[in-house]
């Protein structure tokens, strides 16, 4: 990808550009696909067709957030209450990035506390003490 500041290659994972030290995203002057200089106002670049990128350090930050509920979801499953809203909302955050590893978590996370909510609720019914509740 380029530098959004000043054009220049940098890799595609970069956070900061290596050559002028501004933030990937945080400036609209070049195109983030090819390197064209681009204005500000224009929604696609004119060079490659692409979407002009201005929000990308934000679909990390919702990615993250899916990883981090997914795993608070696997410690948090033997509280139904607690797990089970957590493994929910990551579970949507995942979706909407398209995030694989949030949604595998997340489900996985859903998956024992509805599995340690149904197994509480067959022991109370049957009259027997639940071993980790
Ligand atoms: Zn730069
Ligand atoms: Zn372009």
């Amino acid at each position: 990808m380029h530098c959004t500041n000043c054009g220049q290659e940098i890799a595609n994972n970069a956070a900061v550009c290596t050559h002028c030290g501004v933030a990937v995203g945080q400036e609209k002057k070049f195109c983030a696909n090819c390197g064209q200089a681009v204005n500000a106002n224009q929604a696609i670049c004119l060079g490659c067709g692409c979407a002009i990128a201005t929000n990308r350090p934000n679909e990390q930050n919702k990615s993250v957030a899916s990883l981090v509920l997914g795993l608070v979801g696997l410690i948090a499953w033997f509280i139904p209450l607690f797990g089970a809203p957590v493994s929910i909302v990551g579970l949507v955050l995942g979706v909407r990035k398209k995030y694989t590893t949030g949604i595998v978590l997340n489900v996985i996370g859903l998956v024992l506390t509805v599995a340690n909510a149904a197994i509480g609720a067959y022991q109370g019914a049957t009259g027997q003490y639940p071993l980790f509740n």
